[in-house]
């Protein structure tokens, strides 16, 4: 049988890693210090990498369905999401959260459907979606780029109830920043906070802005050390 995915790494030996071999035994040598933590649906289209024109080391990359954020309050089950998060945050020292949902989201097409009843976790994890849902019973491909947009900043405002994001951000030693990229148009449009809307990277003035676009009047007294 044919085994393309081992043509495929041997291809990625002998003729892709040469021309990054000295940039990954630097990483090595001296450790990853990716500058952002980029959290996006597990949706086969989005390539963070071609997106931000990254190479290796710059992010640190949590993929799942829907580009979810899942409560700190850690009360049940393995929080892979969460980990990676306290990890980035804490260890890594990433300056940057991005959250990345995106069109044709069938996560968030799934939130309006029945699930399989067979996938017990998918239809627990979908929940960290339904508050973004709108009222309506068949959405329309606007409602459903209504609800992906709305479920991006649902996920920023959960980050910041994990301590060591809000205390980062607080300190302004984080930002965090809401993503909706657009498939068919190669656009990621951006959150900004204080027009309330998401705008397209083509004419936002900055990369987005996470649920608070200043430090709260009492980020001071509450702030603690790292
Ligand atoms: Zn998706």
């Amino acid at each position: 049988m044919d085994d393309d995915l081992l043509a495929r790494l041997r291809r990625f030996h002998t003729d892709s890693f040469p021309a990054y071999e000295s940039t990954f035994r630097t990483l090595v040598s001296e450790g990853q210090h990716p500058s952002t933590l980029f959290i996006g649906c597990s949706d086969s289209r989005i390539l963070p990498h071609l997106l931000t024109g990254a190479g290796p080391g710059e992010l640190f990359l949590v993929r799942n369905v829907g580009g979810f954020v899942p409560p700190f309050d850690g009360s049940s089950g393995y929080h892979g999401t969460a980990a990676a998060i306290e990890f980035a945050t804490l260890n890594l020292g990433v300056q940057r959260i991005v959250i990345c949902g995106h069109s044709h989201c069938g996560a968030i097409r799934s939130l309006y459907g029945e699930p399989d009843e067979e996938a017990h976790h998918l239809k627990v994890w979908l929940d960290l979606g339904r508050d973004a849902m709108l009222p309506v019973a068949e959405p329309s491909p606007e409602a459903l780029r209504r609800t992906e947009q709305r479920a991006v900043i649902l996920q920023l405002e959960r980050l910041m109830d994990y301590p060591m994001v809000r205390r980062r951000v607080e300190q302004k030693r984080l930002t965090l920043h809401g993503w909706h990229y657009v498939i068919e148009d190669g656009q990621v449009d951006v959150f900004d906070v204080q027009r309330g809307r998401f705008i397209p990277s083509t004419e936002s003035a900055h990369s987005g802005t996470g649920p608070y676009p200043d430090p709260p009047p009492d980020a001071g007294q509450s702030a603690t050390a790292p």
